[in-house]
């Protein structure tokens, strides 16, 4: 189900146009608009699911989740590594309410950090 209010539901599904790196029928993955890392892209569901807290079939996170190996190797960051972290709720400061995966690399990253 698709929201219509929702910035991400829009981009994930090309009614806003943004930098696709990747995209099938399920997930839309682009380039974030405020990058931290060299490499930062964004893994979203075609569907909107606000956050991990709500129903998502395990489908859709199991391929959410193997898409990140595909974008690592589409960025040239599979051997030099990358982080991957999805944040949610107001204590992980989650700013978009629609579930979506970071993946950071292109540089060397210290412990605990970047925050995205
Ligand atoms: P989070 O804090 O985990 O909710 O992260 C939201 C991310 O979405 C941030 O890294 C923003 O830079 C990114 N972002 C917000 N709006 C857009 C947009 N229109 N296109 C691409 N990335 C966006
Ligand atoms: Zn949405």
């Amino acid at each position: 189900m698709i929201d219509d209010s929702c910035i991400f539901c829009s981009l994930a599904n090309g009614k806003i146009p943004t930098n696709v790196v990747y995209e099938d029928g399920m997930v839309c993955a682009f380039e974030d608009a405020n990058p931290m890392m060299p490499v930062h892209v964004l893994i979203v569901p075609k569907d909107h699911y606000s956050s991990l807290n709500d129903e998502i079939p395990e489908d859709v996170l199991g391929h959410a989740l193997a898409t990140v190996k595909k974008i690592a190797e589409i960025k040239g960051i599979t051997e030099s590594g990358y982080r991957v972290m999805v944040n949610t709720g107001d204590d992980a400061c989650q700013t978009v309410h629609h579930l979506h995966i970071h993946v950071l690399g292109g540089a060397p990253m210290t412990e605990g950090s970047p925050r995205a």
